[in-house]
């Protein structure tokens, strides 16, 4: 077995990642591993996402070897749905203590398992490695190996440290304990040549639920889920499926890179978000089942399906064309999901005023300009002042957005609708896209918008705080139109990194001063894109923007003197 650095060195350089791809082979060489510096886990740990990525498979015990604050940290964090087994959602922890730090918690871990066997019985344990256990030596293989023959269950080790890096590595690294401990150990009771895994869906709102109808109509079986909904026994025998759609493509593109190495299981990335996306989803999932042997009338039948499931979807959204009128939405995600619900909103006729792509892809923004035009708003980093004033001053009429965004337009005193994970409806598939649009009617029409902006009795006209802040940043937009100098210093200022706190400037500067042409090398001599490496793509665009402002700092101090 690999051990922990040679496992996260190896999904560094997972050669199916994007990233890697445009990497030279000296880049490629180094990795993309680097010393983590406190603050670079922030958003998540890799223990937090490891247990992300594995808690939806529901017959499955979750134990967390470690304090109780890593449970509570982690337990539960994403609307996942069971259609069955209830034991994923019961809590399982070691509860580490101060003697356990002394004498070690392998002991302990091992009576866990016991007890959850005797008491519980499910269908295998997963063991999570947390910081405390890991700095002390437990050893979990160890222990979970003794476990496994002792009671005869599977208990497999999870070995993900918060400590090793931030929440992306850790799905990775549960994907690796599954391509050691889970996948390939179990045979299916019979296999049929429409058998697909469905990688990277965790079942958000039972979203799944949306789209697996339409597969059970075609006839595909979804042999294994990883891991939404998902049960053991399913992911055990995954290795015997036709082919395997990718769902999320950050969270475990390395188990159906290395499937399809072991197994020779062909994968595609897809997405079942928006109307077009579903159905070429589907289509490619049909072709792929019938290059491995899956009769050709497939692509027929799924043909017919998707030309009935549009027709529908289009008619209920375009249902809502009059009452949405003049309206405008700002849509404040990332990734596919920044292009793939446009055009729904479009059909629906909504005007968008802006699209967020901090996290989008070069493909991503061009399947926006497509749907928007080349003039297509794209926000790459509009601060939490912006949003308000965008919607303040009425230039969208809703966001969509995700939680963290919300309070601006609460403050704002507009609607706003949540469509990032922690979500209560489900927008995935033909349904889900109608049902989106089915709840920013409701949310845009809401009369609680026209009580909570009706001024207080005792408010005066212009001297709300409302009001008082808008005249605060029209004062400063003013000030800074005037002074080219203050204005050229606020965009410098803009953060690229939020988790090292690197400006736009210190990225430029270094750009200048050092000649760098790539991402590991702004990220050598700033910092940015160390911590979570969602600002990779924003650096890349300053990269690629190339002509920027300015002489090198060196040459600038000279000329100053
Ligand atoms: S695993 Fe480490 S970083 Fe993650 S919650 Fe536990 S103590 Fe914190």
């Amino acid at each position: 077995m690999a051990s922990l650095s040679a496992t996260i060195q190896d999904v560094f350089n997972e050669p199916g990642c994007a990233r890697n791809t445009h990497k030279s082979a000296n880049e490629k060489k180094k990795g993309c591993t680097k010393q983590l510096q406190p603050g670079g886990a922030a958003g998540g740990c890799a223990f937090d996402g490891a247990k992300i990525a594995l808690q939806p498979f529901t017959d499955v015990a979750h134990l967390v070897h470690g304090p109780i604050a890593c449970e509570g940290n982690s337990w539960d964090n994403r609307g996942a749905a069971s259609s069955g087994p209830a034991i994923w959602r019961t809590s399982f922890t070691t509860d580490l203590n101060e003697t356990d730090v002394v004498f070690g918690g392998e002991k302990r871990l091992f009576k866990a398992c016991k007890e959850i066997v005797e008491k519980y019985d499910p269908a295998a344990i997963f063991v999570y490695q947390t910081c405390v256990p890991a700095m002390i030596g437990d050893d979990i293989n160890a222990v979970c190996k003794a476990a496994s023959e002792k009671f005869g269950k599977p208990v497999i080790p999870v070995n993900a440290p918060g400590f090793v890096g931030p929440k992306n590595l850790g799905n990775k690294l549960a994907g690796e304990a599954l391509l050691d401990h889970v996948i390939g150990t179990m045979e299916p009771e019979y296999t049929t040549p429409y058998d697909v895994n469905i990688i990277g869906e965790f079942n958000l709102s039972g979203e799944l639920w949306q789209v697996k109808p339409l597969f059970d109509e075609l006839g595909l079986r979804i042999l294994s889920c990883i891991s939404g909904d998902g049960r053991y026994q399913e992911a055990a025998s995954a290795h015997r499926a036709r082919a395997a759609m990718m769902v999320c493509s950050k969270a475990m593109i390395n188990v159906a890179r290395k499937m399809e190495d072991r197994y020779g299981i062909p994968y595609f990335e897809g997405s079942f978000y928006g109307v077009q996306d579903t159905s070429d989803s589907l289509r490619e999932l049909a072709r792929l089942l019938i290059e491995r042997g899956a009769p050709a009338e497939l692509r027929d039948r799924v043909e017919k399906v998707i030309a009935r499931e549009e027709a529908r979807a289009w008619a209920a959204i375009s249902a809502y064309r009059p009452r949405f009128k003049g309206k405008k939405v700002l849509l404040i995600t990332g990734g596919v999901k920044s292009w793939s619900v446009v055009a729904a909103l479009q059909e629906a006729g909504l005007e968008l005023v802006g699209t967020s792509v901090k996290k989008s892809t070069r493909e991503d923004k061009e399947r926006i300009k497509e749907l928007m035009g080349q003039d297509a708003h794209m926000i790459k980093d509009m601060t939490p002042r912006e949003m308000y004033k965008m919607l303040k001053e009425a230039k969208a009429d809703i966001m969509l957005s995700g939680g963290r965004s919300q309070f601006i337009a609460l403050k704002a005193t507009m609607p706003w609708l949540d469509i990032n994970q922690e979500r209560h409806h489900a927008y995935m598939g033909y349904v889900g896209m109608v049902k989106l649009v089915q709840e920013i009617d409701k949310t845009l029409f809401n009369p609680v918008w026209q009580e909570v902006r009706r001024p207080a009795p005792w408010a005066r006209a212009g001297d709300t705080w409302q009001d008082k802040a808008l005249a605060q940043f029209e004062a400063e937009a003013a000030e800074l139109a005037a002074d080219p100098v203050k204005a050229e210093e606020a965009r410098r200022a803009r953060p690229v990194c939020l988790c090292k706190g690197v400006s736009l400037g210190s990225v430029e500067d270094a750009i200048l001063d050092f000649g760098l042409t790539t991402v590991d090398g702004v990220k050598e001599k700033t910092d940015a894109s160390g911590g979570c490496g969602a600002c990779a793509i924003r650096i890349e665009e300053i990269l690629e923007a190339g002509a920027f402002v300015g002489q090198p700092t060196q040459a600038r101090n000279i000329a100053a003197e």
